[in-house]
């Protein structure tokens, strides 16, 4: 007998097909409902969904406190909104939220629903419903070994390294919580990669009021969590970069491009970051601020760049000077954040030497 889910259950794992598929049939037109009470109510709904995605210490338990379907619905609109406002970070805040909502329920989901039997006699799960889904061979206490590689290949914790596994004839062994974290991944992958939405320009008109509300709120959030600039908190790329601009080198455009995004990201304003700009000789005012408002969303498209992570910075030669604080990080904004959020040790001082990758050929 197929497992089939109950209505609040595929209200804890939205993203599934059986979850959706009503939805779209009672809401045929986005359009025609954003513009009715009820429209309204679900577009308030999806906004306190990103609210609590951004938030940055999670207080409260993921519920359903509306009917599924309206929350359904909400999840739906959510990732419509962030597609909107497509800013890559909340994209990435919003699906890990999502796939952390999903785990929570899941965990939770043995108590909740004990085991369906089934006509053969064996059990079937809520799991293994969300595992076909998402198209992940994982079994009770195992997994084939190339699915697994590739699934905890952006997990940094050790135990998850394959030297570090039982691995029994092709298969790596896991236990119930594993089981869990890794499904949790699978689905913040795949949540992942379908945003950002392509989103009809008239359907993100009609959001625009609601999108600039999260832009705000969560640029707040980023500038609170992120406080003062510290420049001796930047990461060893980051503070190369700075020196190369003081010393009057030209830095190519990845360089310019990763530290505008950067100083962006960490919340210095325009004018601090054309300041910091002002610091290298052949100083141009208008094509600084011309750059910059470029990056930062304000200069006609509305795009905002994000800082890129450090695989990508290893890439155009821009990770320079590594330290050991590096080991532990992949991104210049967790760099940031850790080293802010521990007391500010100078480092023995070592002339550094311009990295040729900064400098414009
Ligand atoms: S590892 Fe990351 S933070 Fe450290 S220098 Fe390289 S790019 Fe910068």
């Amino acid at each position: 007998m197929e497992f089939e889910p109950s209505g609040k259950e595929l209200s804890h794992f939205p993203f599934l097909k059986k979850a959706q598929d009503p939805i779209r049939a009672r809401f045929v037109s986005l359009g025609t409902l954003l513009g009715t009470s009820k429209g309204e109510a679900l577009v308030s709904l999806a906004v306190s969904r990103i609210q609590d995605a951004v938030t940055p210490k999670k207080t409260r338990v993921p519920e359903v406190s509306d009917t599924p379907e309206d929350e359904i619905a909400a999840y739906v609109l959510a990732r419509i909104i962030a597609s909107c406002v497509n800013d890559k970070q909340l994209i990435d805040r919003l699906t890990r939220y999502e796939a952390d909502r999903a785990y929570y329920f899941l965990v939770n989901e043995e108590e909740w629903n004990s085991s369906y039997v089934q006509e053969d006699g064996e059990y079937s799960r809520l799991w293994t419903t969300i595992a076909d889904e998402l198209g992940i061979r994982i079994a009770q206490d195992r997994m084939p070994v190339p699915d697994y590689v590739e699934l905890v290949a952006p997990l940094h914790d050790d135990r998850y390294r394959l030297v570090n596994r039982n691995v029994v004839r092709g298969f790596v062994t896991i236990n119930k919580n594993e089981r869990y974290e890794l499904l949790r991944e699978r689905i913040r992958v795949l949540l992942r990669r379908d945003l950002p939405h392509r989103v009809p320009k008239d359907i993100c008109e009609l959001l625009a009021p609601r999108a600039a509300e999260i832009k705000k709120a969560y640029q707040e959030q980023m500038l609170r969590q992120f406080g003062k600039v510290e420049e001796g908190a930047f990461p060893p790329c980051m503070q190369a970069l700075v020196s190369a601009l003081a010393a009057g080198i030209n830095l190519t455009h990845a360089g310019r491009f990763s530290l505008t995004a950067f100083l962006h990201n960490i919340g210095m304003d325009t004018t601090g970051i054309a300041e910091l700009y002002a610091r290298s000789p052949d100083f141009d005012i208008e094509k600084t601020m011309y750059q910059v408002e470029h990056i930062t969303g304000r200069g006609g498209s509305s795009t905002e760049y994000t800082t890129p992570a450090c695989a990508a910075m290893q890439t155009t030669g821009l990770c320079v000077h590594r330290d050991p604080l590096c080991e532990k990080i992949s991104h210049p904004l967790s760099y940031y954040k850790a080293k802010k959020s521990r007391p500010f040790k100078p480092a023995p001082t070592k002339p550094q030497v311009p990295d040729k990758n900064l400098k414009n050929s």
